[in-house]
C-alpha cells in the first residue's frame, strides 16, 4: 500500500489558510504560556499543523468571555438564536468540501464519510434552532384564588462541552446546538487528535454573526489544567461530556465540588443479533454498516454479533464475502472504504482483542493483521477482521474493541440471545434483525439499551434522542428533550 504524493499536496492547500488559535471572544489567539502542540495526520504519521495549546489561564479567559456575553445571549428573542444557528448549519453545508477534507487529515476518515459527518453536524445546529422556538412553560392551577402559579424555563448558564476524536464536529455541535439554543453560552474542549474540524467550526460562527463570547473553543495537549478550572469555577453551571466511561467516572466525581448539572455520552459494548427469520442480505448490509463506520470507532458499533443457529453458517460466509471487498487506505483516496486507525494505543487494543479470542478458541475468517506495512505508513491501518466461534469469556465480547473486527457468536434461542446481550455493564445502542412484528416489540422491549435498531443499523439523528442507561451515561443529546439539558425550570408563584 502506498500513499500517494497527491493527499500530502491536499493537506499543504487545505491548511494554506490555516491560522488557528485558542478561540476566545470571535479571536484567535496565542495560548496565554505561548505553548503550542502538534496535530497529524494519523493516515501518514505526518505533522499536519502546530497550534496553540491552551492552559489553566486560557480556561480561565473562556470563561470570562462567556460569563460576559451570557446575560446579553440569554435575553436575545429565541427567534433571533434561531436565525443565527441556521445561518451556521447553512455555512456548515456551503463549506463542506473544506471542513469534510480537513477532518479527513486529522480524523483519518473516509472523505465520504467525513462529507456525511459534516452534513449530521449541520442538522444539530438546525433541528435545535427549531426547538428554540418551542421553549415553553407552564401555568399550573393553582389551589386557592389570590394565587397565580407558573413554571419558567431558562438556560443553564455557561456550560463547558468536552468531546471525542471519532466524530470532531457531529459531537461538538450536538452539544453546542441546543445550549445556543436554550441561550446558554460555552467553553468547548475538543480532543487532543482532533482540535482543526472544531476551531474551523469557530470560523463559522464569527461569520454567522455570533456574538464574540457566546463560543470558545479550547484545544489542548492536556485535558487536566482545563478540567480543573471549569469543574472549580462556579459560573460554569454544566459540562456535558463524550467520551469514555474511565473519564466519565472521574468527571462525575469533580462535578461534586460546586454542585455541577452532568451530562455524560460514555462508551458502549453494543449487540447486534440476527435472529433465523431475518432478511439475510438485508442482515449483512446493517451489521457491516454498524460494524465498519468509521473503521469500527464509533460508540454505537456493533462489537458483539450474535447469529441464529440456522442462519450461521450462510450468514458468515455471505458477511465474509461482502467484508473482503472493503477497500483499505488513506481517507483522502476515493476508493478507502476504511480509514487508519486513531493511533497506535488504538491498533494494540485491537491486537490484544484479536490474541485473546484466537488463545481462546475462536477461528479467524479473514484479515487479523495490521496492512502490510511500508514507509510512509505508520502502522495504523488494520485489515478488516471475521473472528468465528467467538464466546462470552472472551475480552472481544466484554470490552469496546474499538476497531474492523467482527466478531460472530452462534446462539439458539431470543432467551438465550436476550440474557447474553444485556450481559455487560453498558447500555448505549443494541440492534436487531427478523421478520416476525411480535418478535420486534417483545425483544425492543427487553433490551437494556438507550437506543434499538430494528431492522436498522443507523438509527442516530439529530430528531431522536440518543444516549444510554446504565454504565453508557447520563441524559440524552438530541430529540425534543436534548435541550431540556440546558434548561433550569423556574417556579414562579404570584400573589394576586
Ligand atoms: P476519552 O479519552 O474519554 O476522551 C474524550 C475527551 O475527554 C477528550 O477531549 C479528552 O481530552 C477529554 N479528557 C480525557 N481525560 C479527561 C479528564 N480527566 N478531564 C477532562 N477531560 C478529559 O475518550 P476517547 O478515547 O477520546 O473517545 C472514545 C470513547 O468515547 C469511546 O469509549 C466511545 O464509546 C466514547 N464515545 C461515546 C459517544 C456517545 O455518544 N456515547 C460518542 C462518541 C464516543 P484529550 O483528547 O486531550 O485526552
Amino acid at each position: 500500500m502506498t500513499i500517494p504524493v497527491d493527499t500530502r499536496t491536499i493537506a499543504r492547500q487545505t491548511l494554506a489558510d490555516a491560522a488557528y488559535g485558542v478561540f476566545i471572544d470571535n479571536t484567535f489567539r496565542p495560548a496565554a504560556d505561548g505553548r503550542t502542540f502538534e496535530v497529524t495526520n494519523p493516515a501518514t504519521g505526518d505533522l499536519l499543523v502546530s497550534i496553540p495549546d491552551a492552559g489553566a489561564a486560557d480556561a480561565r479567559a473562556a470563561i470570562d468571555s462567556a460569563a460576559a456575553a451570557l446575560p446579553a445571549w440569554a435575553a436575545l428573542p429565541a427567534q433571533q438564536r434561531a436565525d443565527l444557528l441556521r445561518k451556521a448549519a447553512a455555512l456548515m453545508v456551503e463549506r463542506k468540501e473544506h471542513l469534510a477534507t480537513l477532518m479527513t487529515l486529522e480524523q483519518g476518515k473516509p472523505l465520504t464519510e467525513a462529507r456525511g459527518e459534516i452534513v449530521y453536524a449541520a442538522s444539530f445546529l438546525t433541528w435545535f434552532a427549531g426547538e428554540a422556538e418551542r421553549v415553553y412553560g407552564q401555568i399550573i392551577p393553582a389551589s386557592v384564588a389570590n394565587k397565580r402559579l407558573m413554571v419558567l424555563r431558562q438556560p443553564v448558564g455557561v456550560v463547558a462541552l468536552i468531546t471525542p476524536w471519532n466524530f470532531p464536529s457531529a459531537m461538538l455541535t450536538r452539544k453546542l446546538g441546543p445550549a445556543l439554543a436554550a441561550g446558554c453560552t460555552a467553553v468547548c474542549k475538543p480532543a487532543e487528535q482532533t482540535p482543526l474540524s472544531a476551531l474551523e467550526l469557530g470560523r463559522v460562527f464569527i461569520d454567522a454573526g455570533f456574538p464574540p463570547g457566546v463560543v470558545n473553543i479550547l484545544p489542548c495537549s492536556d485535558p487536566i489544567p482545563f478540567s480543573d478550572v471549569i469543574f472549580a469555577d462556579d459560573r460554569v453551571r454544566k459540562v456535558s461530556f463524550t467520551g469514555s466511561t474511565e473519564v466519565g467516572k472521574i468527571l462525575i466525581r469533580s462535578s461534586a465540588a460546586t454542585v455541577k448539572r452532568i451530562s455524560l455520552e460514555l462508551g458502549g459494548n453494543a449487540p447486534f443479533i440476527i435472529f433465523d427469520d431475518a432478511d439475510l442480505e438485508a442482515a449483512v448490509k446493517g451489521a457491516i454498516a454498524s460494524k465498519f463506520r468509521n473503521n469500527g470507532q464509533t460508540c454505537v458499533c456493533a462489537n458483539r454479533i450474535y447469529v441464529q443457529r440456522g442462519i450461521y453458517d450462510r450468514f458468515s460466509a455471505r458477511f465474509a464475502e461482502e467484508v473482503g471487498k472493503m477497500r483499505v487506505g488513506n481517507g483522502l483516496l476515493p476508493e478507502s472504504v476504511l480509514g487508519p486507525l486513531i493511533d497506535m494505543a488504538a491498533r494494540l487494543k485491537v491486537e490484544r482483542h484479536i490474541s485473546d479470542a484466537l488463545a481462546h478458541g475462536a477461528k479467524l475468517m479473514l484479515g487479523g493483521s495490521a496492512m502490510p506495512d511500508d514507509a510512509n505508513v505508520p502502522g495504523t491501518f488494520w485489515q478488516p477482521t471475521v473472528l468465528t466461534n467467538v464466546r462470552a469469556d472472551m475480552l472481544i465480547t466484554q470490552e469496546e474493541t474499538f476497531g474492523p473486527v467482527a466478531p460472530l457468536i452462534p446462539f439458539e434461542t431470543e432467551e438465550e440471545v436476550i440474557a447474553a446481550a444485556n450481559d455487560t455493564p453498558f447500555g448505549l445502542a443494541a440492534y436487531f434483525y427478523t421478520r416476525d412484528v411480535s418478535r420486534v416489540m417483545r425483544v425492543a422491549e427487553r433490551l437494556e439499551y438507550g437506543i434499538i435498531g430494528a431492522n436498522d443499523a443507523l438509527p442516530s439523528t439529530a430528531q431522536a434522542p440518543f444516549g444510554g442507561v446504565k454504565q453508557s451515561g447520563l441524559g440524552r443529546e438530541g430529540g425534543s428533550v436534548g435541550i431540556d439539558e440546558y434548561l433550569e425550570v423556574k417556579y414562579l408563584s404570584l400573589g394576586i
